[in-house]
């Protein structure tokens, strides 16, 4: 039985998106087996973060009957599954999307972790998303208007019945100005699970179609989300240990012991 986490925020544009293709490939780095799905079914644009648009096959045709989710199951960058959405509006027509929870239960045995990134708002399309995860996550920026509808999205998460894991900061860029990371937990009263600082990597590799994970995997954002990966499934973060092993390694080779 898989882990079926709901990652929301309420705010459009708090990084949803990039967090959920980026995790997705962070916790296969972990050696779980993952399927991403972008329930955004009007603005879908999980397959572009990561170059896989173009699908003929879609969710909007499983939500409409036509096709069954494991048809729409793909193969995506860094052994990742996807479920893309699709970009077309014309398949767009007819779409209903209350029928989520029942067609991901097909799912429920084909990976270990299913992560659904939910479209913006608390229209009928992010709620059916929300109430499809058994657990949800929050993507805030450090702004008044995103903390107030990720409590919103909080509150509704849990007359749904969701386990609230807690807030990711997205986009924090730690200036004296900023709402702290204490703040914004008293605020949400949840645990923030990671900050994500702003990294211009993030939208230079989404012009890629790559994910950043795997193009810039140094890079400040990368760091942070594999944390975040490695605190979601109860694992200590260890890129330490490898640049310690990458110190011990270097010391080993100038005394040539290597
Ligand atoms: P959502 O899915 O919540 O609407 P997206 O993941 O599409 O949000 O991100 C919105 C925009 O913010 C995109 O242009 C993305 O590249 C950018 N973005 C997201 N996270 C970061 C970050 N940590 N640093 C810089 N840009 C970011
Ligand atoms: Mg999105």
């Amino acid at each position: 039985m898989s882990r079926v986490i709901t990652i929301a925020s309420g705010k459009g544009g708090t990084g949803k998106t990039t967090i959920t293709a980026n995790l997705g490939v962070a916790l296969v780095q972990l050696g779980r087996e993952v399927i991403i799905l972008d329930a955004d079914i009007e603005m879908a644009n999980l397959e572009l973060v990561l170059g896989m648009e173009g699908k003929e096959l879609t969710l909007h045709d499983v939500l409409k009957g036509y096709a069954s989710i494991r048809d729409v199951t793909y193969e995506g960058p860094g052994g990742v599954r996807v479920v893309p959405a699709g970009i077309n509006l014309e398949t767009l027509k007819g779409v209903d999307p209350e029928k989520l929870k029942d067609v991901l239960s097909e799912l429920f045995y084909s990976a270990e972790i299913l992560l659904i990134d939910a479209p913006a708002g608390l229209g009928k399309d992010a709620l059916s998303a929300i109430s499809a995860g058994e657990e949800l996550l929050l993507v805030v920026n450090p702004d008044i208007s995103s903390l107030s509808d990720a409590l919103k999205t909080k509150i509704i998460g849990k007359k749904l019945g969701c386990k609230v894991l807690g807030a990711v900061l997205n986009r924090a860029e730690f200036s004296n100005s900023e709402i702290t990371v204490d703040e914004i937990s008293v605020i949400l009263d949840l645990p923030i699970l990671a900050t994500i600082p702003e990294d211009k990597n993030v939208r230079i590799s989404t012009v890629y179609g790559e994910p950043l994970l795997l193009k810039y995997p140094d890079s400040p954002a990368s760091i942070a989300i594999k944390k975040l990966a490695a605190t979601l499934v109860g694992e200590v973060f260890t890129e330490e240990i490898k640049e310690e092993k990458g110190l011990k390694k270097l010391i080993k080779g100038l005394l040539g012991m290597g």
